[in-house]
């Protein structure tokens, strides 16, 4: 049984949906389409992967509109023959924002709710598209007896790819109010904008050195919910680059994503803020089930493994992806160059392998550990991307900057552009590269692996090396444990 639930459309898709259901002549329209459940930890997430328009005669527009059986039952067996549940969506022409669910289209929807479930394995999806201002809303159809459906409401329904816009269920998740402390924020992009990111649940994958930085500034910025993922200790070497971080933390080995969240909590201005700190990779499958309850994803690791997982993500399970990282050249023992990039991976933009971010025949090489043994490292080539990791703090946040300038983008739309490319900087000539294209022909993401969800291949599995983190600390932590017992014992 779900019991969190939320709906995401690919930009390609939501504007089909546009074209057909905003009529001309102002009257409501249908139409099916097919879904797949993309399952997080606590929330399963309705993927829309095609629209079913109605054939001639298969729908009667009159004022209100009437769909036959016989479009139902050829878009139930298309989606039974693909996998995939089925779902109407109907519109109210001027409707704005969050749509209710009134009487007459409650009891349309459960009329078929069983018919849907037995035909397709896959409870009824019910939508609303309010043409007012192009939302969705969205519900699920779970059997709560033999012979009664219930509609589960969406949270939430987002729009990904080229645009990024996301529709809340204002009646169970408000917007809260602004505080005083975010009027300059408000100031800059306006209430709308403000709205929806203090609702947004983002993750933040990986909280070192640019990790960090990005977390404190979507706190203080009012994002309401972040999870964070890292499982490494604060060491000695960090301490020049890890905002926060002091020795202390150093001989503690306390975990990064701990003083995360800890210096999430005290720079958050939203005012419920919650945050969540994971000591888990996000190539283990209780990592991935937590980042696909996120509605955005920050990458901020520059390992193969947990890219390649990111990258899926980003176009199976419709989560936008802000990736970025830095590249020092220091061959010669002097500063060279420096680059730092940071894009998007959605649907319509170019994935992470597409950019060059990793290459997935490295992801078995690390899965296999041998990214941890110092003799594999040394053995490649000087400038070969695994071994320039050479990242200094004046570059991180010059990194982290840029996702965030992705991420802003992408959510506020400045003059209405929500995607201005993916940007790769270069420190020596001052000058920015922007690629504007989508993935290579051939590429899987943006085509076979579009909104598979749940049916996507397993890219998750044992991480050897975080085992052993945790493991580590463990130890030191019960040995702390011990030391701080005996010394409270009275001596005899
Ligand atoms: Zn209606
Ligand atoms: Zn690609």
């Amino acid at each position: 049984m779900i019991t969190r639930f939320g709906a995401a459309v690919p930009t390609p898709l939501a504007r089909r949906l546009k074209e057909h259901l905003l009529r001309a002549d102002g009257q409501e329209d249908c139409c099916f389409v097919l879904w797949r459940p993309a399952t997080g930890a606590s929330r399963t997430t309705a993927v829309l992967v095609e629209v079913v328009l109605p054939l001639e005669g298969e729908r009667i527009v009159h004022g209100t509109v009437d769909f036959t059986s016989a479009y139902f039952l050829r878009s139930a067996s298309l989606a039974a023959e693909r996998d995939c549940g089925v779902g109407l969506i109907h519109s109210h022409p001027r409707g704005q924002g969050w749509q209710r669910l009134n009487q007459v289209d409650h009891d349309a929807e459960a009329s078929f709710a069983a018919q849907a479930l037995a035909l397709t394995d896959h409870p009824l999806l019910g939508m609303t598209f309010a043409g007012g201002n192009a939302g969705h809303s969205a519900r699920i159809w779970q059997k709560r007896d033999s012979r009664h459906y219930r509609p589960l409401h969406a949270e939430s329904v987002r729009v990904v790819g080229e645009e990024f816009s996301v529709t809340f269920n204002s009646l169970s998740f408000p917007a809260p109010a602004v505080t005083s402390a975010q009027q300059r924020s408000l100031s800059a992009w306006g209430q709308q904008t403000q709205d929806t990111l203090a609702r947004l649940h983002v993750g933040v994958v990986g909280t070192g050195s640019v990790g960090m930085l990005i977390v404190e500034a979507l706190a203080r910025t009012g994002i309401g919910r972040l999870t964070l993922f890292d499982f490494d200790s604060v060491e000695t070497v960090n301490l020049d680059r890890l905002l926060h971080a002091t020795s202390r933390d150093a001989r503690a080995k306390r975990p990064k994503v701990h003083l995360a969240a800890r210096e999430a909590r005290r720079a958050a201005t939203a005012p419920a803020f919650r945050v969540t700190a994971l000591e888990a990779s996000i190539t283990e499958p209780n990592g991935f089930a937590a980042a696909a309850d996120c509605d955005v994803l920050f990458s901020c690791v520059d390992r193969p493994w947990p890219r390649h997982v990111l990258n899926q993500l980003a176009y199976a399970h419709l989560i936008p992806v802000i990736d970025g990282g830095v590249s020092v050249d220091a061959r010669g023992g002097s500063l060279r160059g420096a680059e730092w990039r940071a894009h998007v991976a959605a649907p319509g933009r170019a994935c992470l392998e597409c950019l060059g971010q990793y290459d997935s025949a490295d992801v078995p090489t690390e899965r296999d550990g041998l990214l941890e043994e110092p003799s594999y490292i040394t053995g490649l080539a000087a400038d070969h991307p695994l071994r320039r990791k050479e990242n200094v703090f004046i570059f991180s946040t010059a990194a982290a900057a840029a996702e965030l300038a992705q991420f802003i983008t992408m959510v506020a739309a400045p003059a209405g552009i929500s995607d201005n490319g993916a940007h790769l900087y270069h420190l020596t000539t001052g000058t920015l590269d922007r690629r504007t294209e989508g993935c290579v022909p051939g590429c899987p993401y943006d085509t076979t692996l579009l909104a598979l969800g749940d049916t996507a291949p397993t890219v998750t599995g044992r991480h050897l090396a975080a085992e052993r983190v945790r493991a580590g600390r463990g130890t030191f932590r019960s040995r702390f444990t011990e030391l701080a017992h005996r010394l409270r014992q009275p001596r005899s």
